[in-house]
């Protein structure tokens, strides 16, 4: 018989307590905060074909352990400079009496990260995760904000799962997702009143596969590899690791409020860079004509228009989107970037991933799935001055595509060239791991707004979500803050979609949704027929932030958070309500009685930018109509 165990690791300040015990030889860990249940115990374990280490399991009597203080330059993403605080304990396990894992926790004040270890097994230097018990039960009464996994090779051109499908707020736990395919990452969970669990996964690389969360029976929500069927059926949906090896990290973010879940950078905490940066890479504003006009209109013409819109803008970059190889070529894309450069503006490029995995048919294609093509294309464009590269279309999270990502990243560096991934993964701590990443999309982003009214009419209440759930934990290349009233090539009345969103509210999400490098959804008619403020806010708009504040506001409801660059403060919110919100904000980063700037709506969504006094409580009344905005900033 195998004796109960109890461990316990605390938090720096003492509030966040996970506790780990090895009852009847199953591993398990529970978390609580201010002595409140967040998780019930939950199983922990894997199991490989060099060992099933989630049964028999001892937890030998010694615990290592370590406290962390780190400090980090983050200047992509959420705060320029990250403070780590973390104890670290690694919990040695054996089984039939022979070393076989770690189980390596690290607790912050709000964030707990946890991976395994596996060991050498007998002569076995390599092994195949068949299987992560890792789970989390929730107490009952927790809510979910989930966002479903896709079937495989669905969708345009088969290119399914990328991370596009909607959210159901506030759901009971019990389900799993659109058939029974489970939700991706990240996922938040309102925990009764006592507060908010983000459960999500950090520094995977090509050593493992991207999980998501399968939701099961009683509360208990587990790790699930890819499904077979992604990548056209190529690959293993195991991942398989060298031994000695690690498994990416399991994180879980607490909070009795959302600020936690808003604030945190445990996805960059315990991750390292994977190389080091062939230069100083520059975040960039930008624009892109793919947005309104779609794909005809990759013509030189229109693209040199845009180079001319950037440049007036004050941006230094445009992006050429699908299918420049055939309707521009590469002889006028080479004047085109020569033109750029006498504007100051430089180009980023359109590729797509494939490849075998599925049929979308945009050029270029076949050069970036190969190294070879790859670095030869690469080679060209360092000599001609691209900035960056928008690779479209992966075909899923299995190991085999996770190395795809990081070759590019890999290769792209060589040339001093930033990526951006579309129609992709969730990256997982990226930001930090690969120092020439852009951003990624991995969510509902603006195409959708052109392509159907739908999504135009419940653009704020999917707006409302992400600052608490998709970009809490990375950059989101959402490619938005459109000025025109319509989707379509000139803003024509009556055409197209039409955007049910306030002027207000397309300069709070440029605010709201962040990714270090923006290529925004403007237009070189919105120079005339959008307002003066509205354009002058995004010519100066920062993409890149010192810090990061959550302010007010609930997932699907309404959003107000607050960043800093510098000495100035942009404290961006939207409502997707119904009703009119009227709030009075406590703005503790403005001194009582400051004299600050307040662009808001009235009730027929019409903008306008007038002056706000601070009270003395440094507080400040502000109203927002359903689908309307404000920021202040000083
Ligand atoms: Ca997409």
């Amino acid at each position: 018989m195998l004796k109960a165990e109890d461990k316990k690791i605390t938090s720096p300040d003492g509030k966040l307590v996970v506790q780990i015990s090895a009852n009847a030889g199953l591993p398990s860990y529970s978390v609580s905060y201010n002595g409140k249940i967040f998780l019930k115990p939950s199983p922990i374990g894997l199991k490989t074909n060099v060992g099933d280490f989630t049964k028999d399991v001892v937890l030998n009597d010694t615990v290592l352990s370590n406290s962390i203080d780190n400090t980090y330059a983050l200047p992509n993403i959420k705060k320029s400079q990250v403070h780590y605080q973390a104890n670290e304990a690694v919990f040695l396990c054996s089984k039939n009496g022979k070393r076989a894992i770690d189980i390596i926790f690290r607790v912050s004040n709000n964030d707990v990260a946890f991976r395994y270890k596996v060991y050498p097994q007998r002569d076995k230097l390599s092994c195949v995760v068949n299987e992560e018990t890792s789970g989390f039960i929730f107490p009952e009464g927790t809510t979910t904000f989930l966002c479903p996994q896709s079937k495989p090779m669905v969708g345009f051109a088969r290119t399914m799962p990328s991370y596009e499908t909607s959210y159901t707020p506030d759901a009971p736990m019990g389900e799993n997702g659109r058939d029974n395919n489970g939700f991706t990452f990240p996922s938040l969970f309102k925990v009764g009143t006592q507060g908010w669990v983000l459960i999500s996964e950090t520094g995977v690389d090509s050593r493992y596969c991207g999980s998501r969360l399968i939701g099961r029976a009683d509360g208990l929500y587990t790790i699930g590899f890819p499904m077979e069927g992604e990548n056209n059926g190529n690959g293993t949906a195991s991942p398989g690791i060298m031994l000695p090896g690690y498994t990416p990290w399991r994180t879980i973010t607490v909070g009795e409020t959302l600020a936690p879940i808003m604030e945190t950078t445990v996805p960059f905490d315990v991750v390292e860079p994977r190389y080091e940066a062939s230069q100083k890479y520059e975040y960039t504003k930008g624009t892109w004509s793919w947005i309104m006009k779609m794909d005809g209109a990759t013509v030189y013409d229109v693209q040199k228009q845009y180079i001319d819109f950037s440049a007036a803008m004050g941006y230094n970059t445009v992006l050429v989107d699908a299918l420049w190889d055939t309707q521009i070529g590469y002889k006028k894309i080479e004047e085109l970037a020569k033109y750029g450069a006498s504007k100051n503006v430089s180009l980023y490029l359109w590729y797509n991933s494939n490849g075998y995995w599925n049929d979308a048919p945009q050029g270029p294609r076949g050069i970036m799935d190969n190294t070879i093509a790859r670095r030869k294309e690469m080679a060209w464009m360092k000599s001609i001055g691209v900035k960056g590269i928008k690779v479209d279309f992966f075909g899923g999270d299995k190991q085999v595509t996770m190395k795809l990502y990081e070759d590019i990243l890999y290769d792209a560096n060589d040339y001093g060239i930033m990526v951006i991934f579309h129609g992709c993964t969730l990256p997982r701590g990226w930001e930090r791991m690969y120092p020439n990443y852009a951003a990624s999309e991995a969510v509902l982003a603006s195409e959708n707004l052109h392509f159907g009214q739908h999504s135009c009419d419940n653009e704020a209440f999917n707006a409302c979500l992400h600052p608490f759930i998709r970009n809490a934990v990375g950059s989101m290349d959402f490619g938005g803050s459109a000025l025109n009233k319509f989707y379509n090539s000139n803003n024509t009345p009556n055409r197209g979609t039409k955007r049910v969103t306030s002027d207000v509210y397309a300069l709070a999400t440029a605010v709201l949704f962040q990714s270090g490098v923006q290529h925004f959804a403007l237009a070189p008619n919105n120079l005339t027929d959008a307002p003066a403020w509205a354009v002058d806010f995004m010519k100066t708009v920062p993409t890149t932030w010192d810090e990061v504040r959550f302010i007010d506001g609930y997932p699907g409801k309404y959003a107000i958070i607050a960043r800093r660059q510098g000495d100035k403060w942009y404290v961006a919110g939207i409502n997707a309500q119904k009703e009119t919100i009227k709030l009075k904000l406590k703005l503790p980063m403005f001194a009582a009685g400051s004299q600050l700037s307040l662009y808001n709506d009235d009730a027929a969504l019409n903008g306008k930018i007038t002056p706000l006094k601070i009270n003395k409580k440094q507080e400040a009344e502000i109203v927002i109509p359903c689908n309307g905005g404000i920021v202040i900033v000083n």
